[in-house]
């Protein structure tokens, strides 16, 4: 069967941009190589307990704002809801932060302006700051072509801030190392002096100034909404179905091939995968020189080493919030050693109990604690995984070495209550998604990788596209769905032409 688009992934960036194609008239076809869609959005069972993998929240949930206007107008809204996300704890060395997540950018300023008085004027500058960026990326996004006439006059800090890092910015208004901790505290596997500062603003924009959000049902909801939406709309989808090859013939691509050597014929095809296996493994020879330039130079963002445990305890809901940060201090020092492949004894650690939002994803009297920790890819030889015992080994040390912490830190009895334990390290990200090293990200968001520097989702080959979290506009669960929505509309504009 002749198909209008073939999409390569069935992540949030694919999923997207097949549900919203499929609306709009198109015939469709989605290939995934896994069991089900979602990529690194998804949950799994064990025991009774249902696990989030990898993603914790979300924002852009409300109506008016992108995640929710893009399930809408897929029809994935009617499957789903959200629940929200009260507080957040963040734990330093030297001091705890509760932050308000329901309340908006002026919770958010007040929550930090709260902990730090004496820092009052370089926080109004800094927050004055991140709003006009927001504003001005909130314009570019719906820009006119009055606003590229005279895009300097419209879009000033973009340009002025386009290759500014945080931490340099937090250099120029803050002096104490502790306002500067908090205000880095993203997610993101950057610190302040790599991480991009229009993507702090962006994120602080449209995330953690909005509502944050979790979906009833956990992660897996997501895809199983949009999948059900896509499907609805007439879309195919094939799982266990690895992409082998993109077919190209007089400059133009003509279709996939998969590994059992089925071919699919398509003059568009969309892949929404790791960066480099789309534009060289999966391209002939012949044509890998033409889009050799989008993939050179780029860099992923760290990997991430994660602890899934169910476990039997009765919590206190005012003790421990659904979201804790606890910080190891220096973020750049702990960058340094992650680059260069060792574990901080130390690490900054990320711990969500989905179970205080959604009581059906245990068994009652029991509760989901999850650990997650940034973590690099070459760590002991890659995690040892050429050996299978050996592997096991480094992941069982690190998994007891991070519930250990978490009991010392934060929940003393942690350990004795553990009734299901799993852990998942770079290379399982890896082999569940195939986003090479177990990137979190995709593309880490430095400053060279924003905006214009990020890959664009039409490439120089006709009838290929890039969604998904190594291509714009950014990463994350809305990121990656918001590049697939960008990939739609740019087909159906040439479809129109
Ligand atoms: C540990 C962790 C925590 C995170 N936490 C959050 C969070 O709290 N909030 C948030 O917003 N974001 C979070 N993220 C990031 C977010 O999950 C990702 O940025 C986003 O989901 C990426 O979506 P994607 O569509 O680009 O790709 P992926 O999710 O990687 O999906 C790609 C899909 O393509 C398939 N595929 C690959 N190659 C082939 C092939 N050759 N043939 C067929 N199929 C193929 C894969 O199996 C996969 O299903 C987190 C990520 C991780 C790893």
């Amino acid at each position: 069967m002749q198909y209008d688009v073939i999409i390569i992934g069935g992540g949030m960036g694919g999923l997207t941009a097949g549900a919203l194609l499929v609306r709009w008239g198109l015939r469709v076809l989605l290939l995934e190589q896994g069991e089900r869609t979602g990529g690194y959005v998804t949950s799994f069972k064990r025991s009774g307990f249902t696990f989030d993998a990898t993603g914790a929240f979300l924002g852009g949930c409300e109506e008016g704002e992108e995640f929710y206007t893009i399930l809408e107008q897929t029809d994935a809204l009617r499957h789903l809801s959200f629940l929200p996300i009260e507080t957040s704890r963040n734990i330093y060395p030297d001091f705890t932060l509760d932050l308000n997540l329901q309340g908006g950018f002026e919770a958010y300023i007040s929550g930090v302006k709260g902990l730090f008085p004496q820092e009052q004027r370089g926080l109004e500058q800094y927050f004055s700051l991140i709003r006009k960026i927001g504003e001005e990326i909130n314009r570019f996004e719906g820009r006119t072509w009055w606003h590229t006439i005279l895009f300097p006059f419209f879009f000033w800090h973009l340009i002025r801030y386009q290759r500014a890092s945080l931490g340099a910015i937090l250099d120029q208004y803050f002096r104490s190392a502790g306002i500067k901790q908090v205000l880095a505290t993203l997610p993101a596997h950057l610190p302040p002096s790599r991480l991009s500062l229009l993507f702090t603003a962006t994120l602080i924009t449209k995330v953690l100034a909005q509502r944050v959000w979790y979906p009833r049902g956990g992660m897996g909801a997501i895809p199983q909404a949009l999948e059900r939406a896509f499907v609805e709309g007439g879309g195919k989808v094939r799982l266990k179905t690895v992409v082998e090859r993109i077919e190209v013939k007089g400059g133009r691509v003509q279709g996939v091939i998969t590994k059992e050597g089925d071919f699919f014929s398509a003059q568009r095809v969309v892949a929404a995968i790791n960066i480099r296996r789309a534009l060289h493994d999966l391209l002939p020879e012949a044509y890998r020189r033409r889009v050799s330039g989008v993939v050179r130079g780029l860099e992923y963002s760290l990997s991430s080493f994660l602890v899934y445990l169910g476990v039997k305890i009765d919590l206190d809901r005012r003790a421990y919030p659904y979201f804790t940060y606890i910080s190891p201090g220096d973020a750049e020092v702990e960058y340094e050693q992650l680059r260069k492949g060792e574990m901080p004894d130390d690490p900054s650690m990320i711990i969500t109990i989905p179970t205080l939002l959604d009581s059906s994803l245990a068994p009652g009297g029991h509760h989901i604690v999850r650990i997650m920790t940034p973590a690099p890819s070459a760590f002991r030889n890659e995690w040892g995984w050429h050996d299978r015992s050996r592997y096991r080994t480094i992941k069982d040390e690190m998994a007891q070495r991070l519930i250990r912490l978490v009991e010392v830190r934060y929940m003393p009895v942690l350990s004795e209550r553990i009734k299901v334990i799993e852990a998942a390290t770079p290379f399982t990200l890896e082999r569940y998604t195939a986003n090479e090293k177990g990137a979190t990200y995709g593309l880490a968001p430095t400053p060279g990788q924003i905006g214009v520097g990020r890959p664009a989702n039409k490439t120089p080959l006709r009838g290929l596209y890039l969604a998904g979290h190594y291509t714009r506009p950014a990463h994350g669960i809305v990121g990656a769905a918001l590049s697939g929505r960008f990939v739609a509309d740019t087909i159906m504009e040439e479809q129109r032409k």
